[in-house]
């Protein structure tokens, strides 16, 4: 293997001839998935029928795929669950957030963040007669006073890949005794996470990005150990509860993490993300993180290098300022990255003007970054971009 080489290209399934620099948006499929999910359809389902649930361990899958899990977060196994939807997840720990803070009337949160946070948020905010404060990233920290229950970020940027520095602002947010809730979506099996060391109350992941679960993956939850007995979950679902086959009326919350369940979960999705997981077998993320930084460099200093005039660098140039993603503005960013496509380099475009390329070490290698960064270059400097079919939009970018 050379320097350059994909960490694990073996393990996963992708087209011959394209370029996928699109995994921070779908990972891609690994190899073992669709033999998995035949296997779970035929001797589990098919054959074992109800009974899998217990014999197959299939009620305690967002327990024993979140364990797998707690390495690539930096967490401990007890802390993850794998379940919901990113956007579920958030409401779930938000509510139970501003439920342990009473009488305080802020969730802090900063503009610009992802749209589906923001709308969460705000939701969550107008259902309680609370206000959303929405501030620039850089003025999060000062922001944070005694009326703050909790301050929910991203971490990485999901437009210019910048970090926030999770473990200064917790500590800010502490010292208030405000809750943090974090969203990992850009981070989660991109970056070396310790989100112990970095005093993180409570996140989200999302599962089919880095992670390669599949679309529409599962989500995690992280609930700090220390806090789990403290918060009450506000979806209170049978699954969550203490003893959820007992049917009883009352609703009691399981000990620890699993009260943060709330329905049955979709096992089928949990396989297929298991698969995913294990495509970071042997590897560990200092090693991912180390080459992300080697690919997004070589990336920016080659598409500078041929056609640096004609975009503009939307990401840190600090390599240790950013996750495993980089965005170039083009005015007419939509239709490069329809060329691109058709040239089978894939990334995608964020409005109104951003080109946006994921890098996943475990597939991607350094040969085919250059080669797409030549494609870009060709693209932008020959105008080849400027054709009708390239500027019409599908619904989903
Ligand atoms: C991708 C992403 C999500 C996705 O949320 P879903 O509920 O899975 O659609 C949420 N937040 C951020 C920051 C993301 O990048």
């Amino acid at each position: 293997m050379s320097s350059g080489d994909a960490l694990a290209r073996e393990r996963f399934s992708i087209p011959q001839g394209v370029i996928y620099l699109d995994g921070n948006s779908l990972g891609a499929m690994p190899q073992a998935t669709p033999e998995r999910l035949r296997a779970l359809m035929r001797e589990e389902w098919r054959t074992d029928l109800i009974a899998s649930w217990n014999k197959h361990g299939w009620i305690d899958l967002p327990m024993t795929v979140a364990a797998k899990l707690a390495p690539i977060l930096g967490a401990k196994a007890n802390e993850l669950l794998v379940t919901d939807s990113t956007s579920v997840a958030l409401f779930k720990l938000l509510s139970s957030a501003v439920r342990a803070r009473p009488g305080r009337t802020t969730i802090l949160t900063q503009r610009r963040n992802f749209p589906t946070d923001l709308y969460v948020a705000q939701g969550l905010a107008d259902m309680l007669g609370l206000t959303l404060k929405a501030v620039a990233a850089d003025e999060v920290a000062e922001a944070i006073d005694d009326s703050v229950a909790v301050v929910t970020l991203t971490h990485v940027d999901y437009r210019s890949g910048a970090v926030h520095d999770m473990a200064a602002i917790n500590q800010v947010a502490r010292a208030a005794s405000a809750l943090t809730c974090w969203d990992l979506s850009h981070s989660a099996g991109a970056l070396a996470l310790d989100l112990n060391g970095a005093n993180c109350d409570l996140a989200v992941g999302c599962g089919y990005k880095y992670l390669n679960g599949g679309p529409g993956a599962p989500a995690t939850i992280f609930v700090a150990e220390a806090l789990q007995d403290q918060l009450s979950p506000s979806l209170q679902g049978w699954m969550g509860h203490s003893d959820p086959f007992a049917f009883v009326d009352d609703y009691a919350p399981a000990p620890g993490i699993a009260r943060f369940l709330t329905g049955t979960p979709s096992i089928l999705a949990l396989a297929a993300l298991e698969c995913g997981i294990a495509t970071f077998d042997g590897i560990t993320m200092a090693q991912i993180e180390a080459r992300s930084r080697d690919l997004t460099q070589r990336f920016i200093e080659t598409v500078e290098d041929l056609c640096g005039e004609l975009v503009t660098l939307a990401s840190p140039r600090d390599p240790a300022q950013r996750g495993s993603h980089v965005s170039f503005t083009h005015a007419d960013g939509y239709a490069v990255m329809q060329a691109l496509i058709e040239r089978q380099v894939i990334g995608d475009f964020r409005a109104p003007d951003l080109l946006r390329f994921g890098f996943a070490p475990l597939y991607n290698d350094e040969d085919e970054v250059i080669r797409a960064a030549h494609i870009l270059g060709d693209i932008i400097r020959t105008g080849e971009w400027d054709s009708p079919r390239f500027h019409e939009r599908g619904r989903v970018t």
